[in-house]
């Protein structure tokens, strides 16, 4: 693993891309400065965004490795970029909310900050097309997304991250609100996949409820990356 190099561009998403390198195994993850909201179609680049959430990133990833998630991250390789295994993706995307944000409050005409008691989850289905609509297991089988075991390991491995982060980010002073993972397999072997950076979860400060995540750039309300550095500066994140 010692002097991979860096090869071919694969893919380049919302947020990040990703590039093949000397080992099949493995791909470099690239945190780029764009940042996105509402399938796409609200865009801009924010200066810092890319290695804040790549340091943020390695972080979250480290802790949950030692709390028993098997995930893809390696190491990182530079300020936006981190070495990760090469994953077979499930297409879907699994939400935990702790608190009702977001799409459930308009979905189910639900007010914004109603404790979910016992957190609720979701599955949806990553196709921006069509607006990342929500799914059941049922689908997933149906459609050969995933097993049915891997369809059961990603709720209990979901519900584990839970358990793990809502109380990193309490003791910390923040409230974990809701978040989205995706998993995808290695060998045979279902890992967490992608990020857990503020683009893809709610964190509100636990004592005034200011909003500290994405939501800041999704309701224009400025500030988006310095919110991303207190959330990271809180959680003790050099
Ligand atoms: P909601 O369904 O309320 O829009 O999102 C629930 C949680 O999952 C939020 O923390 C949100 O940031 C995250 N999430 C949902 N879909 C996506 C997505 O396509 N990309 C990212 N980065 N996060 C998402």
């Amino acid at each position: 693993m010692e002097g991979i190099e860096k090869g071919k561009l694969v893919s380049s998403g919302k947020a990040k891309s990703l590039y093949e390198t000397s080992n099949p195994d493995y791909y470099f993850m690239h945190y780029r400065d764009d940042t996105s909201a509402f399938d796409g179609v609200k865009k801009e680049s924010l200066e810092g965004k890319g290695a804040t959430n790549n340091k943020f990133n390695a972080f979250i990833m480290d802790i949950l490795e030692k709390e028993g998630v098997p995930t893809h991250f390696e190491r990182l390789l530079s300020e936006t970029e981190s070495l990760v295994k090469r994953l077979e993706m499930v297409p879907v995307e699994c939400v935990i909310r702790n608190i009702a944000a977001g799409g459930i409050c308009k979905r189910l005409g639900i007010e914004e900050g109603l404790d979910l008691n016992p957190p609720t989850f979701e599955f949806f289905y990553k196709d921006d097309e069509l607006h990342d609509p929500m799914i059941n297991e049922y689908h997933i089988e149906s459609f050969d997304w995933a097993t049915e075991n891997q369809v059961d390991q990603m709720k209990e491995k979901t519900f584990q991250v839970n358990e793990i982060l809502k109380n990193l980010f309490a003791d910390a002073g923040m409230i974990l609100v809701d978040y989205k993972l995706e998993f995808g397999s290695f060998k045979g072997e279902l890992l967490l996949g992608d990020e857990f950076t503020p683009d893809g979860c709610r964190v509100w400060d636990a004592h005034t409820r200011e909003k500290l995540d994405k939501d800041r750039f999704r309701q224009d309300l400025g500030d988006v990356v310095e919110s991303y550095q207190i959330i990271a500066k809180k959680l003790g994140i050099e």
